[in-house]
């Protein structure tokens, strides 16, 4: 079964993706973690763009924002060939931190949602998706706590603009496939706790 965490910058689906690992560990089931942008050789790239390190030639600005879509697309590709499908074929449960929805939202900020939907037609639907909701506000708190490097798309500003997308998204989405909602707000455990219903009635079934 192939289950994504989806979110804003800050929302949690990092910690959730792994303490449902743990979780379904302990239930017995065989887990993969992994996310995107992948480890692989466009995820590694897409990176090492998001903040600024990709070593562009003097003078020439950042990549288009339908070349930065395209890349997430190569990279999807990719990560499925090299890793999801795999797993999958081997009857684990693979747990991903962002996919198909990050891309509605984040490149869908900058250009026409309807167009980053087909460049994804490749990626296979999930069985579930979690989008673990918050407010921009609460997930800018979490982000300058946990520090780190700025990253393209994290001003508060472009993140507001993100959360909008990503309820469109889900409306869009949620007529081809299974988007459950998290209130990301709770308690960390309690987030789990709610993630964790939902994986196991789709396991179950
Ligand atoms: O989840 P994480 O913060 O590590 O993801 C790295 C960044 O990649 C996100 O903050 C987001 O800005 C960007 N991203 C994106 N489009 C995607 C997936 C991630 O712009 N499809
Ligand atoms: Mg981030």
């Amino acid at each position: 079964r192939f289950i994504v965490l989806e979110g804003l910058d800050g929302a949690g689906t990092t910690t959730q993706t792994e303490r449902l690992a743990a979780a379904l560990r302990a239930d017995g089931h065989s887990v993969v973690t992994t996310r995107e942008p992948s480890d692989g050789p466009v995820g590694t790239m897409l990176r090492q763009a998001l903040t600024g390190r990709l070593g562009l030639p003097q003078g020439r600005g950042p990549l288009a924002p339908e070349t930065l879509a395209l890349l997430f697309a190569a990279d999807r590709t990719d990560h499925l060939h090299a890793r999801v499908l795999p797993a999958l074929e081997e009857g684990k449960v693979v747990l991903c931190d962002r996919y198909v929805l990050s891309s509605l939202a984040y490149q869908g900020a900058s250009l026409p949602m309807e167009w980053v939907d087909t460049v994804n037609a490749h990626a296979v639907s999930p069985d579930l998706t979690l989008f673990v909701g918050v407010d921009p506000k609460v997930a800018a708190k979490r982000r300058a706590v946990r520090g780190g490097p700025a990253e393209l798309f994290e001003a508060d500003e472009a993140q507001r603009r993100i959360a909008k997308q990503y309820l469109k998204a889900i409306t869009l989405r949620e007529k081809r496939e299974r988007i459950v909602r998290i209130d990301g707000e709770l308690s960390v455990a309690a987030v789990t706790d709610a993630c964790l219903m939902e994986v196991r009635r789709v396991l179950a079934r």
